[in-house]
């Protein structure tokens, strides 16, 4: 916008206008007009009626020097002033002619009569050819002097050749008061000054009415946009005054009726709006409610079954095993046992992975972070792999760059899954070249604050297709051959991709067909100080050092108690079976046993409340507790551990991973043996 400028001058005139009302502006520019107008018209009217005086005065004067200079021709031929006397006071009757004097030839003075002449008034020498008619022959502020010249007038005699010509005498000399000029100047003014600022207040007061007229519909309408600015819509102006201003008025109601009914228009839109907004809102509640159960119905049935499935596949793995380490079996009977603990092992991993999956989906996952040392991580990663990859002649490198931190706050479990994963599809995957497990620093921790790590895993497999590279991290979705696909479930990425988001990254893929492919993400990972590394997993045992120990193992299922008599008897424990908690307690009274193997789920006491009877009531404090259950959610493993169990395993379980807890409980050293199997893998 251009700022419009006022001259300096102006401004305080502009700042005078804008703080005055129209009409007030009008008002004072009409007064002084009119005022301005009659006092100029009145002193123009008084200057020409003083003319008029002033001209009339003067002739009346050079008339009375005129006749009093026609009666001093005798007394100036014969140089008696008594010839003029009669003549000078007539002359001084007249009003004001103040002084007469007659003067002969050479300006002497013959009579005067009058006031005294003012020192100031001195009149100029008389001119040579002196004029018949009388002058006026100096003039100041307050009197004329008036000349008549006296000449003799000799009548021709008929016998003269040249007519007589007349000789000056001498001239009269009268001095003309202007105070009667001056009386009537001033009245003059005085009354017309006067008269026209009587009409001219007569003409404000006419226009002041007419204003008025003009001004009550501004007003009004005036008002009203002030009413109508503050949001008042019933607000209406009266339509009166001047035609024009009546079409005014007129044009702002119709705008003001035409807002109204917007505005009503726009509040009905609105309430619609309101109401929509409220039905919506309701039926996305509802929605929501049902996805909500339906969730929940999901997430339960998921349980339910991952429960029901695990229990006879606890018995399946279990006579595997110990099937496995029957040194007395045929090759062809190892390959059949072995075939059917990997089948064991796939499904268990199925079912692991879509309670995994739909609890990761359904926000029911926490993370759970500890001081992790990535670079031991790293080594076990690699050294857990090293036998696959060599298998596949394949090579196997994993690098941990010196800026990663030592040790970071992580969850231990869920990343080492993530990488498990990972790295376990690029072997499956690649048939020849290399996989490569990078873990960079990308930028180091600042105040500590995080640092961002990038996990990286390189494979020169036959890379992923650009169309599948998008669908591969859907829940089933696989790429690749049928061979391929027969290997896996289709839900290792889905769960991985989750797990990272949940860990605060984003797992993305740079593939190219035929040339491998790089499944990379990074993390804001706090550095820390390390919590201890859990304990591998312990190889092959054929029994342990010391005295003989007792192990009560509870399980309603025979074949659960089954399995674990025939895993552990031949590593020299006794056992004692309980198939409910009541049986539980009655035994451990009778045969105190070291170790309790106590199945979560049994008929009239189950396995928690057996425990905490256990604890709580026998005191049975030196008693190592292990809680069995086919329930394998973090919660359930809290609320064992709640009850008084020294620790949990869910079922199935990798026997060694039992020999484990065992170990640890009891403080035992195993006898190891080595057996003609692969070792084990970790849990994914
Ligand atoms: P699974 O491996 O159990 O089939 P995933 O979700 O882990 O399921 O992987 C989905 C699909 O992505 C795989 O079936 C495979 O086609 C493809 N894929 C994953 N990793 C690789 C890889 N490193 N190289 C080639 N293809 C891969």
């Amino acid at each position: 916008m251009t700022e419009v400028r006022i001259p300096l001058l102006k401004r305080p005139l502009a700042r005078l206008a804008s703080a005055m009302t129209f009409q007030q502006q009008l008002n004072l520019v009409v007064a002084a007009g009119v005022l301005s107008m009659t006092i100029l018209s009145s002193l123009a009217s008084a200057w020409q009626a003083i003319r008029q005086v002033e001209g009339n005065l003067l002739q009346q004067g050079l008339q009375v020097a005129s006749s009093v200079a026609m009666q001093s021709q005798l007394a100036l031929l014969s140089s008696t002033a008594d010839n003029a006397s009669d003549a000078m006071s007539a002359a001084l009757a007249f009003p004001d002619v103040t002084r007469i004097e007659v003067r002969g030839l050479g300006d002497k003075l013959l009579a005067a009569r009058g006031a005294e002449p003012s020192p100031s008034h001195v009149l100029p020498p008389m001119p040579r050819d002196l004029p018949h008619q009388p002058f006026v022959a100096a003039e100041d502020a307050t009197s004329w002097l008036l000349v008549a010249p006296v000449w003799s007038t000799r009548s021709s005699s008929p016998f003269e050749v040249e007519p007589a010509s007349d000789e000056p005498l001498g001239h009269v000399v009268l001095s003309i008061s202007k105070q009667t000029l001056s009386r009537t100047v001033t009245g003059i003014v005085v009354t017309n000054v006067a008269t026209s600022l009587v009409i001219a207040m007569l003409f404000l007061w006419v226009l002041r009415l007419l204003a008025d007229r003009l001004n009550r519909p501004l007003q009004s309408l005036s008002r009203a946009m002030a009413s109508a600015e503050q949001g008042e819509v019933q607000v209406r102006t009266s339509v009166q005054g001047p035609s024009d201003l009546q079409r005014m008025s007129h044009a702002f109601n119709r705008m003001i009726s035409a807002l109204q009914e917007r505005g009503e228009e726009l509040q009905r839109h609105r309430d619609n709006l309101e109401e929509l907004v409220r039905d919506r809102t309701a039926e996305l509640k509802v929605a929501k409610e049902r996805a909500e159960v339906a969730s929940q119905a999901k997430t339960d049935f998921l349980t339910r079954m991952s429960h029901e499935l695990r229990t006879p596949l606890n018995a399946i793995m279990g006579y595997a095993q110990i099937l496995e380490m029957d040194p007395a079996l045929s090759e062809r009977q190892r390959h059949i046992v072995q075939t059917m603990h990997e089948s064991g092992d796939h499904l268990l991993k199925l079912i692991i992975d879509i309670l995994d999956l739909s609890r990761i989906e359904s926000g029911h996952t926490d993370l759970h972070p500890t001081g992790v040392q990535l670079r031991a991580m790293v080594g076990q990663l690699d050294s857990a792999l090293q036998i696959k990859a060599s298998e596949q002649s394949l090579t196997l490198e994993t690098r941990c760059a010196d800026t990663v931190p030592k040790a970071v706050l992580v969850d231990d479990k869920r990343l080492r899954q993530v990488l498990y994963n990972l790295m376990g599809n690029a072997l499956k995957f690649t048939t020849q070249g290399s996989v490569t497990l990078e873990v960079l620093c990308q930028f180091p921790s600042v105040d500590d604050g995080p640092a961002t790590v990038r996990f990286a895993v390189h494979d020169t497999g036959p890379g992923i297709r650009p169309a599948d590279q998008a669908r591969i991290f859907e829940p089933f979705e696989q790429a690749g051959d049928a061979r391929s696909r027969a290997q896996g479930t289709g839900l290792g990425l889905a769960i991985s991709r989750q797990l990272v988001r949940l860990m605060g990254g984003e797992l993305r893929l740079q593939s190219e067909e035929g040339r491998g492919s790089t499944f990379w993400f990074d993390l804001p990972l706090t550095p820390t100080l390390a919590s201890p590394m859990p304990q591998r997993a312990i190889a092959r045992v054929t029994g342990y050092e010391g005295p003989r120990r007792k192990v009560l193992i509870a399980d309603d299922v025979e074949a659960n108690r089954h399995v674990l008599v025939e895993l552990l008897r031949p590593l020299g424990f006794d056992t004692i079976e309980a198939t409910d908690g009541q049986e539980a307690i009655q035994a451990w009274q009778e045969h105190r046993p070291e170790l309790v193997l106590m199945d979560q789920a049994m008929p009239l006491m189950d396995g928690l409340s057996a425990t905490r009877h256990l604890r709580q009531v026998l005191q049975a404090q030196d008693t190592v507790i292990v809680i069995l259950t086919a329930h394998a959610s973090a919660e359930h493993q809290a609320t064992a551990l709640a009850a008084g169990a020294n620790a949990f395993l869910p079922k199935p379980f990798e026997w060694t991973e039992l020999l484990g807890l065992i170990a640890q409980h009891l403080s035992l050293t195993w006898r190891q043996a080595s057996f003609p199997d692969a070792s084990p893998e970790p849990q994914a």
